[in-house]
């Protein structure tokens, strides 16, 4: 049967097995958080650019309006003009031509412009809608692919917590229960002690708390009060 100490040691080690696997869960699920807000930010970038072409559309629609009841007034007052009574009314009639004359040039540079932008904001929205399908590809790839190893890493993190037990029972309550209470709260609270240095803040350990760790007493590191364990009873390099 393994020593109390040697069993303590190595559920430390079981449960250093735990939680990175914890991280590498938490880490895959950013990343699946990441893909669904790329995926979200490319459908919001088309529903803008399908937006503001139809803004664009309807500007247009507009001032197409605008520009055929400038060119009826044009010639209404043109016509007017042709039958003048007095020199009076001509010069009148002349001055709302040319004001009206002036309105329509406006009007049809105005389109003009909204012409170029529409072009411009045309190839805009197709650019983001190849966009956006390309990342509802690469989303439905990259989900799938992640949650399927998400999934797998919980089917292991479930059964390392099943076997958990079989490293807790051989584990006097005297050791098992201050490590538990401590492992609560803090990740990874027992630390070897590596060529007399705390492995947990990389601080020098005084001469007699390494001689108390040699003899597999629990101390805490005066430094960072993470508990230090003697690597020697475990099999394999775990100061490196
Ligand atoms: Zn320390």
């Amino acid at each position: 049967m393994q020593d109390p100490y040697g069993a303590l040691v190595a559920l430390v080690l079981f449960d250093q097995k735990i939680t990175s696997l914890k991280q590498e869960i938490i880490h895959l699920k950013n990343s699946l958080e990441k893909a669904s807000f790329e995926r979200a930010l490319a459908a919001e970038q088309l529903y803008r650019a399908r937006a503001m072409y139809a803004d664009a559309i309807k500007r247009q629609d507009a001032l197409d309006l605008d520009l055929k009841s400038c060119m009826q007034e044009l010639a209404r007052i043109t016509g007017l003009l042709d039958v003048a009574a007095s020199s009076k009314e001509a010069a009148a009639l002349t001055r709302e031509r040319d004001l009206a004359a002036k309105r329509c040039a406006s009007l049809e540079e105005e389109i003009e412009r909204v012409w170029e932008a529409l072009s411009e904001l045309e190839e805009r929205r197709d650019s983001e809608k190849i966009a956006d399908e390309k990342a509802n590809i690469l989303f439905d790839s990259v989900s799938r692919d992640l949650n399927v190893t998400i999934q797998q890493k919980k089917d292991v993190l479930n059964s390392l917590y099943t076997k958990r037990a079989e490293y807790t029972t051989v584990i006097p309550i005297g050791l098992l229960v201050p490590y538990e209470r401590i492992h609560e709260r803090i990740v990874n609270p027992y630390v070897p002690l590596c060529d007399d240095f705390c492995s947990g803040c990389g601080s020098s350990v005084s001469r007699v708390d390494c001689a108390a760790v040699a003899k597999h007493v629990l101390v805490p590191c005066q430094n960072c009060c993470r508990v230090l364990y003697d690597p020697s009873v475990v099999a394999g390099d775990v100061c490196s």
